[in-house]
């Protein structure tokens, strides 16, 4: 092992001095296990992905059922296959009317990217609103909509006409206007250290959206498939989106991403120009029939029903003097510490004590609670049993 993390180290891309180098040969459930065989409680679903545990047998059997009938045909939109067609199907069955076309992409990024065009070319404008702290991915496009100028200075030029308004701030949506082609925002905000907006915030920008002509859309790459307590969570406000865009549990642990929307909007990639977005390997096959297999056995074995008493419980174990707040909804949670140094000093004994946890990218200070929604109860107090005690140990 010592020798993999070498080569890691050697031949793998470093994206920090600091990597966790953690190694794992297997995953099952809501654990995962070193070569020696000792067992790690995922408490980050690494990150958001596993809502319905690692390598759950049935998603395991959808992937081999799929690879051994045909793996890729073509690039995406022009063959008719299965895995795509079935699992569109079912995500517009979940989904209100205005959402019933659905571009299937291979990541969270590639969705955002192929949202923002999509508003570009259906409403003809070219402004884009988006949120101080968001987070919508890494590519060029999905860093210009990023609201933390640290991330972003050293890539300029990025994409221009882009206006950051606050989060839950009603006074800002003055700046949606008619020049407005669309309003980029996460349901509840992610790596700004999980912020739940109110909902009348979120009807306010819904009304706005609509009173302008501008597209509303929606990231729900972290939050959907029953992470919030809802399957998605903009149910929770009582408005839909002209654009709801997917990814991470979206594709059961394989790689998958969707932008959806209506048929009449999405259309507006057919023409001037034709072919308006393409992917080669957007909406793999495999990846389509894994995300079927886990949606399949997060509704089957209705993981939602318990994530609020799950929560609840989280909530209540989680009391010492030194956690000014626990933020969030559903099993998405924040844990508010004083400083970045202790988050860090608490995170690395929960790791060493067999509990992985993590920070946010825009809230340092905060620990990232995110676990399977079928972790039990029994779990849940140990988890927060180590995590407490890590706490007092450095407080
Ligand atoms: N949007 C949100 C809210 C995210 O949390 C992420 C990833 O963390 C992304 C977009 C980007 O997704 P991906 O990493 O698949 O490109």
């Amino acid at each position: 092992m010592t020798n993999l993390r070498q080569l890691f180290l050697t031949h793998n891309a470093q994206t920090t001095r600091f990597p966790l180098l953690l190694a794992f040969e297997r995953a099952e459930g809501c654990y995962l296990y070193t070569a020696e065989g000792k067992p790690s409680l995922d408490l980050i679903s690494g990150i958001g992905v596993s809502n319905i545990g690692h390598s759950h047998p049935k998603v395991v059997d959808a992937v081999k059922q799929q690879a051994e009938k045909y793996m890729h045909l073509m690039v995406y939109g022009e063959y008719v296959q299965a895995p795509q067609v079935l699992f569109a199907q079912k995500l517009a069955a979940l989904l209100p009317q205005q959402l019933q076309s659905v571009y299937f992409t291979n990541s969270g990024a590639e969705a955002i990217e192929g949202a923002l065009k999509l508003a570009k070319r259906y409403n003809g404008r070219s402004q884009i609103i988006a949120f101080k702290n968001s987070y919508h991915g890494s590519t060029h496009g999905a860093l210009s909509v990023m609201g933390n100028e640290e991330y972003k200075q050293a890539y300029r030029p990025l994409l221009p006409g882009i206006s950051f308004i606050r989060f839950n701030e009603v006074a800002d949506l003055d700046l949606i206007t008619a020049e407005t082609a669309c309003v980029l925002v996460e349901t509840m905000q992610g790596e700004a250290g999980i912020r739940v907006p109110d909902v009348a915030y979120m009807q306010a920008l819904r009304r706005r959206c609509t009173e302008t002509g501008t597209l509303l859309i929606l990231d729900e790459i972290q939050v959907a498939f029953g992470r919030t307590g809802k399957l998605f969570a903009f149910e929770h406000f009582g408005i839909v989106p002209d654009m709801l865009v997917l990814a991470k549990a979206l594709g059961g642990g394989m790689p998958l991403g969707a932008f959806i929307s209506s048929n009449t909007i999405m259309s507006a990639f057919t023409e001037n120009p034709i072919l308006g977005h393409i992917t080669t390997f957007g909406g793999h096959p495999v990846c389509c029939a894994a995300g079927m297999a886990a949606l399949g056995v997060l509704l089957d074995e209705n993981l939602i029903e318990s994530v609020a008493e799950k929560e609840a419980l989280f909530r209540q174990l989680l009391l010492h003097p030194a956690i000014s707040e626990v933020r969030g909804k559903g099993l998405w949670l924040a844990i508010q510490l004083e400083s970045f140094d202790l988050n860090k000093k608490v995170i690395d004994r929960c790791i060493e004590n067999g509990i992985i946890t993590d920070w946010f990218l825009h809230c340092s200070d905060a620990m990232r609670l995110a676990p399977p929604l079928i972790i039990t109860k029994e779990q849940i107090r140990h988890a927060c049993n180590v995590i407490i005690e890590a706490i007092a140990y450095f407080s």
